[in-house]
């Protein structure tokens, strides 16, 4: 099965990704990843990758399109893989079917993750995370820790990411709006659109998403 994951920041994409490839025992694809193992195993295209971020240039979408290229030709990807923000435009959806159609494949699915614009503000402006473990996560409303601003894991001293402030969260969901959400358009007219709603806990979400990708 080839699935794009598609949803807004917030939405809990990467951890439903991780939950659903495991389910459907096909490898996610995130770009985080892709970038991060073309620049470690320094290949042609994480050369060049890096060689804009260290620029502070944006990697332009042929770099991104043939990193993903050659994860889905490996040997794990042969019955499918599980994009995670890619693509993230219009250009980039297009230039992914025209990768696949020359090697006789197409997408089967399309999973949009669907949540409310405030619920989104609230999930991430809400989060705070420890200064010693950034895997220790909690949230002042869904998930909070037993003394406010300390970490219950370690101790340690919680804080607010500077991306995770409400207005860089509201300028995110405008970037999502004008160039992510379009290829949801993209795919409605290929009809390869699943949309689920996003909310609720991680495990029903997952089985949600488990149950639409069946019919
Ligand atoms: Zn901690």
């Amino acid at each position: 099965m080839r699935i794009v994951l598609v949803g807004p920041p917030g939405a809990g994409k990467g951890t439903q990704a991780a939950f659903l490839a495991k389910n459907l025992d096909i490898p996610h694809i995130s770009t985080g990843d892709l970038f991060r193992a073309n620049i470690s195993q320094g290949t042609a295209l994480g050369v060049e990758a890096k060689g804009y971020m260290d620029r502070g240039e944006l990697v332009p979408d042929e770099v991104t399109i043939g990193m993903a290229q050659d994860r889905m030709k490996q040997d794990d990807a042969a019955n499918g893989f599980l994009l995670d923000g890619f693509p993230r435009n219009v250009a980039q959806a297009e230039a992914l079917d025209a990768v696949l159609k020359k090697d006789d494949m197409q997408l089967d699915a399309v999973l949009d993750l669907e949540v409310p614009e405030d619920e989104v503000v609230k999930r991430i402006a809400g989060r705070r995370i420890c200064r010693n473990d950034s895997a220790h996560v909690f949230h002042v409303e869904y998930n909070a820790p037993k003394t406010e601003g300390v970490c219950d894991v370690c101790g340690g001293e919680l804080y607010q990411r500077a991306d995770d402030s409400e207005e860089t969260v509201r300028t995110r969901l405008e970037v999502y709006h004008t160039q992510t959400e379009p290829i949801i358009d993209y795919y409605r007219a290929q009809n390869l659109v699943v949309t689920i709603s996003a909310l609720g806990k991680v495990d029903e979400v997952t089985a949600r998403a488990m149950d639409a990708l069946k019919k």
